[in-house]
């Protein structure tokens, strides 16, 4: 007799079935482990569908009650499919390197807010010329450098949409964020004594005054004729608000910047001093008077004759 070629030649595998338990015996005792052991509500395969049955997202099994898909979970299909998808995603990691951590600190002080400030508008009596007049303590400043300052065009900085009828006075001084003031785009007068800083060393503060330049009597635009011996009326003087910083507006570098040069066709920009103040202070002619009532005052502007 050949025995070699008889279909299911191979015996002895049986016996699944000949645990004593029935299907039904064990299904429960799993669903009973499951109870115990499993939150279901953190299973990222089981879901509840539309029509109140159960699916296991993983097998795609449809299930009639949270115990039938328990034991669904706790059975080799799901178990199976549970270790395939861990090796897949095992194999696939490692092809897919996270990315690599884009550099954005490149800063190298940690930012500690913004400084206070005091903001005064004058006019020269004389002259007629307005003033204004900041003001910023920098208590914190970092050790051994000093607060810097340029002007940026409307075009230039990128916090708000561009109007000509503005320019902003930014001021830096580590580790404090860059402040930046909105101030009109009026040309600005920088023969002596008109336009001078000051940082006092002793109290952490920084003066900054700046006048604007008399201009020929052109009505501002929308605005009535100003009166006599105004040439601007004062609500012109009103938008000062400082500008929160941020990461596109970056502080000035130090050793001194130029402006760039401005898109083709916008219009001519607002006349900028061309650089920031040497280091170690101002040439003497540009000091400020100092106040002799304290070094807290501010101090006045420069006499003019
Ligand atoms: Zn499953």
């Amino acid at each position: 007799m050949d025995f070699q070629h008889r279909a299911g030649g191979k015996t002895g595998s049986g016996g699944v079935a000949s645990a004593s338990e029935s299907n039904r015996d064990r299904r429960e005792r799993l669903r009973q482990l499951a109870l115990e052991t499993i939150d279901i509500n953190k299973d990222p395969y089981f879901m509840k569908n539309h029509l109140g049955s159960y699916e296991c997202k993983l097998c795609l099994t449809l299930h009639n009650n949270e115990g039938s898909y328990l034991a669904h979970t706790q059975g080799k299909k799901h178990q199976t499919n549970l270790a395939r998808r861990a090796a897949k995603e095992a194999k696939e990691a490692p092809a897919q390197p996270a990315p690599e951590k884009v550099k954005v600190e490149v800063k190298k002080f940690v930012k500690i807010g913004r400084p206070g400030y005091k903001v005064t508008k004058q006019r020269d009596p004389e002259t007629g010329q307005q003033s204004l007049l900041f003001q910023i303590d920098y208590p914190e400043i970092a050790e051994g450098i000093g607060p810097r300052h340029r002007f940026m065009s409307a075009y230039e900085q990128r916090i708000e949409p561009p109007d000509r009828r503005w320019q902003y006075l930014l001021l830096a001084a580590e580790p404090y964020e860059t402040i930046a003031f909105k101030v009109p785009s009026r040309e600005i007068d920088k023969a002596e004594g008109r336009f001078w800083t000051h940082w006092n060393k002793e109290t952490k503060q920084f003066f900054l005054q700046f006048h604007f330049k008399m201009e020929k009597a052109v009505p501002p635009p929308g605005g009535p004729p100003p009166p006599m011996g105004v040439k601007r009326p004062a609500p012109l003087m009103t938008g000062l608000t400082p500008q929160p910083p941020s990461d596109p507006m970056p502080p000035p570098p130090p050793g001194g910047m130029h402006m760039p040069p401005l898109p083709p066709g916008a219009p001519a920009p607002p006349q900028m001093p061309p650089q920031m103040p040497p280091p170690g202070g101002l040439p003497p002619h540009l000091r400020p008077p100092l106040s002799a009532d304290g070094p807290a005052g501010i101090p006045p502007p420069p006499p003019s004759s």
